[in-house]
Parts: C-alpha cells; structure tokens; sequence
C-alpha cells in the first residue's frame, strides 16, 4: 500500500463537533489518566473484560439461544452495531472509540429471552417503577458489575454512560437527575439531545437489527424471498442483484446475503451523507452546541420512510409470527415464575444478590443478569418443569446448580 492510501485509511481529526476525548467530562468516581489509552478506549477496554459482555454471548436476540447456532446472539448483535458505527464515525470525523464504547455497551442491561423477557421483568417489577433495559444497562456499568477495589460498576466516562441511556421515561429521568443533577438523565428533564456519536449508534443499532433480523428470519425459515419482495427496500436490491447474476436465486445464502449488504451499505452512505449535510449547516462549534440543537443523525427522508416500512414488515411477519409468540409466551412465564420464585425463597440466590437492600430490585438484577440457558436451568432446578421441552438438548437438563455463565 502506498503511503497516500495508507494515510487516507487512518483516523481522521476529529470534527469540532465530536466528543474529544482529551475533554471528557469525566468519571464518577474521580480516576487518573492512563498511558498509551485516551478515556473512551479505556470505557471500551472496561466493556469488553466484564461480565455482562460475556453473558451476552448466550441471550437472545429474535430466537432463544438454543434454537440454533448461526442466528444473532446479543453478542454478536453487539459488534456488528460496533462495526457499523465506526465505520460511520470515521467517515463523519467523530469518535470511533466513544461509539465503539457505546455499541458494544447499549444492551449489557438486556434480560434473557429478548424482548419477552424485559416485559415480563416490568410486569414484574409494576410496583417498583418497572424494568428498563436502557436503564439496567445503565445499571449494570453504574452499580452491578464487581471488579474494582474502590467503586462498584465500571466507572466509566460520561460520554459512553451518555449514549447507553438512549430513552428514559419522564419519571425515571426526574429521580436518576435527583441522584446525579447535571449527569447523564438532564436531557430528558430539558430535552437536549446527546453527543452526535451516540445519536449515531443509536441509529446503527437500528440498522443491524432491520438487517439481521431479516437474514435470521429466512434462516429459520419464518421469512421467505416472496415476501421479502414486497418491501420496498428489499425489493429493490433484489431487483438489482438478480439483474447483474441471473442464476444467484438458487445459490443458497448468497443471494439474501448480497442483498441485505447492499442494503446497509445504502443506509450507510445515506445516513453518513444526510447527517454531514445536517452538522455542516448546524456548525456547531462544539459538542456542547450540538447538544442544544434538534437531532442531527439522520437517515435521508425515503431511506427513513424505506426504513420504517422494514420495521413494520419486520413486526408483523416475523416478531409477530405464531412460531416466535410461542416461544415468547413461554420465556414470559419462565421469567415471572422465577421471579416468584426468588421472591419466596431469596435464599435459592448466591448471597451477594439475597442480601440486597431492595429484595425485589435485586431479583430482578439478577434475573436480568441470567443467560437463557441459565434461565431454563434454574426454572428447571425450581420449578422441577421443562420449557420448550421438544427443542431442547437432554444435556440442559443436568440437575448440577452451576454458576451463571
Ligand atoms: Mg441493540
């Protein structure tokens, strides 16, 4: 590689709208600089060596964990929003390591069983505010995670903690801005926006999630290209990719899979585009003038309207399938059941979750915590009951109590 081609591969200057680590605002808990790593490298470095992180690799995305082994995990949902974020951030000068952070952080708060289990988690948890996955992966960096002598969580910047917290309801922004005025809920209480990265990742999670879930569901056989065909987006790469290779329709995952990258790579380009378009007329002169502004990350407005178009598609044929409600009916009620159960008897918990200050919040943290597999483990052990019995491997089954994953 010539040294030009080198050079244009390499991290840009920061834009003056990027959260610049050298001004991060700083850690809860005061910390000093560390060589050779700016302070949202070390956020990342923090992310990647916890817990949490490690759990993500054995929950659900759309399909529960043992359903199969090439659909998305949390994990690997994680690091394609990480990828799809830096690369926007490089293109747009922004902070690839602070977006970075962010991605690979949004979903450590996530319960087992996707979506069906957080519902059942807050319909457990009514009496107590609720459960949030935004705000439990909020938690989880803030309070849960044990691996420092001085503090609890990660203790990391503000910024990264900033782009974690993507919602908070009125209600819960009000009590956490009580805790830590100033921090990162103000902007619910005033209606600024956050750091454009975050607003970035925010977005790329949507965009992975659009895009994988259409290939896991013509894996899983849910989905099938006739359908596909109807939407508009999907219609159109299809169109184009069978235009240049006539015969790929019966080549297996090569077709569905030219597709959706061409898919994301059009989203990728239009939002890079849209968002620079934005940021340039905006110039804002720091990352504190973009936060007073309207949101700045976008995606073009007939990608957005392709885009929405895809989620309901999305919704309807797939989240929405009779197969998958199965499923989540059934992970719905191993989820309150073991709340229940933890309820009754704190005791079936590891010590450091039994003797919480709150029993109820602690159940549902450490509920939250929990792998599917860990999950169907334990309602197993409790329950003496087998979920989902006709998908499952005997080997799951093993009476052995074993620690989570
Ligand atoms: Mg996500």
């Amino acid at each position: 590689m010539t040294r030009d081609a080198t050079a244009a591969l390499a991290s840009p200057a920061l834009a003056p709208w990027a959260v610049d680590p050298a001004r991060s605002r700083g850690r809860r808990h005061a910390e000093a600089a560390t060589p050779g790593r700016n302070e949202h490298q070390r956020d990342r470095d923090r992310v990647v060596h916890c817990t949490a992180f490690r759990r993500l690799m054995y929950k659900t995305q759309v399909f529960i964990n043992h359903e199969g082994d090439l659909f998305r995990t949390r994990l690997t949902h994680s690091l394609e929003v990480a990828q799809l974020s830096r690369s926007m951030a490089r293109m747009l000068r922004l902070n690839e390591d602070l977006v970075e952070a962010i991605a690979l952080a949004h979903d450590l708060g996530h319960t087992p069983f996707g979506h069906a289990g957080q519902d059942a988690l807050h319909a457990c948890t009514a009496a107590l505010g609720g459960f949030e996955h935004n705000l439990q992966s909020l938690r989880v960096v803030d309070e849960l995670e044990q691996r420092y002598p001085a503090f609890d969580g990660l203790n990391l910047s503000f910024e990264t903690r900033e782009g974690i917290l993507k919602h908070c309801s009125p209600r819960r922004a009000a009590s956490l801005e009580a805790l830590e005025p100033g921090g990162v809920a103000r902007r619910f209480v005033d209606g600024t926006q956050p750091s454009l990265e975050a607003q970035l990742v925010n977005l790329a999670d949507a965009m992975a999630y659009n895009a994988h879930d259409v290939d896991d569901g013509l894996r899983s056989g849910l989905l099938d290209m006739t359908q596909l065909a109807e939407v508009t987006a999907l219609g159109r790469v299809q169109q184009q990719v069978l235009a240049e290779y006539p015969g790929l329709a019966s080549r297996g995952r090569r077709l569905p899979s030219e597709m959706l990258r061409r898919l994301l790579s059009t989203q990728v380009r239009g939002l890079v585009d849209c968002t620079d378009q934005a940021v340039r007329a905006a110039a804002p002169r720091s990352v504190d003038e973009l936060r007073l502004l309207p949101p700045l990350a976008a995606l073009p407005p007939t990608l957005a309207t392709e885009f929405s178009e895809l989620k309901r598609f999305l919704f309807a044929a797939l989240y929405r399938h009779p197969q998958v409600i199965q499923t989540t009916a059934a992970a719905r009620q191993v989820v309150s059941e073991l709340f229940d159960a933890y309820c009754a008897a704190p005791g079936e918990m590891p010590a450091e979750h039994a003797d919480g200050a709150d029993p109820k919040r602690a159940v549902a943290d450490y509920i939250a915590g929990m792998t599917d597999r860990f999950a169907l483990r334990e309602y197993h052990r409790l329950t003496g009951r087998i979920p989902f019995p006709a998908a499952l491997p005997p080997a799951l089954w093993s009476a052995a109590r074993s620690a989570p994953v």
